[in-house]
């Protein structure tokens, strides 16, 4: 449960994997890969969309394809562009990020008016901001459409690009029954991931318009991310793009994931219920830290990660079932009731 980037390619998908038509993608002649784009292209609702090794590499491709070296990039400061992609904006595209704090939190549309600066010789010319929905280091929070198109429409009028770091966007149309166009519509690109609660093995989308994506084929080539007869992993990212609705699934089990450990003594659960398939769990009451509380699962078989310095996470996926989390429930009360057997 330490992530649902552990699930696993289910038989369905290794037999298509297996029978993929392929070619040579780098000259766009993947059939598989290039029906894989047009899906994903239209359940973004953009004018097209390109196939990518991992969601790192998609929003570091994003990024090149919006700025231009010595501009600048306002993204939440807990965000994973900023937070865990090594950096890989600055490094590649010579941007300077801009880490705006709680910038999902509150008052999101006055933060980013406050971040961008009039033009001055002194600053870096703002030009993209990026948005996470589901946040990740938010425990799986949604932001709801309404609130992010204010957020774009107020970007926009600033003159800024948008990109949207979608990694689990199908979480969070999923949990609130509703297209992923309602989140996409007026951004100018978004990456989505394939390999996290969808079940691929590899690959993430962006989606965009033509124009766009044709640079980011460009970016992509450059970063060394152009692949041959990638119709082998596509293939799996097509069924996993039809698992999209079973999202919700894991919504349930990890609303009753967090119930069942609010209801045990010394852990609480924040924020409750879990908006997606994240589950935040404070430890401290306890008196088991983050990490002794994992390493206790871990001798028990259940993996899960600590999270910052007071709590530990864990994620429900499709590999997870009903009684999977039974015995997880079951295995967490015992080691609260006595952690030193
Ligand atoms: C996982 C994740 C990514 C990166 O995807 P990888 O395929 O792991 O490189 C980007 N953004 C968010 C919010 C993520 O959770």
């Amino acid at each position: 449960m330490r992530s649902d980037t552990v699930t696993l390619p289910t038989s369905e998908m290794r037999e298509a994997m297996a029978m993929a038509a392929v070619g040579d993608d780098v000259f766009g002649e993947d059939p598989t890969v290039n029906r894989l784009e047009e899906e994903g292209a239209a359940l973004a609702g953009k004018e097209a969309a390109i196939f990518l090794p991992s969601g790192t590499m998609g929003n570091l491709v994003a990024v090149l394809s919006h700025t231009s070296r010595g501009d600048a990039v306002l993204l939440d400061a807990d965000s994973h562009i900023f937070y865990y992609e090594a950096g890989g904006a600055s490094l590649a595209g010579g941007v300077q990020l801009w880490p705006v704090s709680g910038l999902h939190r509150r008052e999101t549309v006055k933060k980013i008016k406050d971040a961008v600066r009039p033009p001055n010789i002194h600053f870096a010319p703002a030009r993209l901001l990026c948005l996470e929905n589901t946040h990740n280091r938010m425990g799986g929070t949604i932001m709801h459409p309404g609130e992010q198109e204010n957020a774009y429409d107020n970007g926009k009028e600033l003159g800024l690009g948008i990109h949207l770091d979608g990694a689990r966007i199908f979480n969070a149309a999923a949990a609130l029954g509703c297209p992923v166009t309602a989140f996409t519509k007026r951004c100018d690109s978004v990456m989505f991931c394939l390999s996290k609660g969808l079940g691929a093995p590899a690959g993430s989308l962006l989606a965009g318009t033509a124009s766009f994506v044709d640079r980011a084929r460009q970016n992509r080539k450059l970063l060394g991310g152009g692949m041959r007869q990638s119709g082998i992993l596509a293939a799996a990212g097509l069924l996993a793009l039809e698992h999209r609705h079973a999202l919700v699934e894991d919504h349930r089990r990890a609303r009753e994931l967090a119930t069942g450990l609010s209801a045990l003594a010394g852990l609480s659960v924040d924020p409750f219920p879990p908006p997606t398939n994240m589950v935040i769990v404070y430890t401290s009451e306890t008196g088991l830290t983050p990490g002794e509380f994992c390493s206790l699962l871990e001798n028990n078989n259940i993996k899960a990660i600590p999270f910052g310095e007071t709590c530990v996470r864990m994620v429900t996926h499709r590999d997870i079932d009903d009684n999977d989390l039974k015995q997880v429930l079951h295995t967490i009360e015992t080691i609260i009731k006595n952690p030193n057997s």
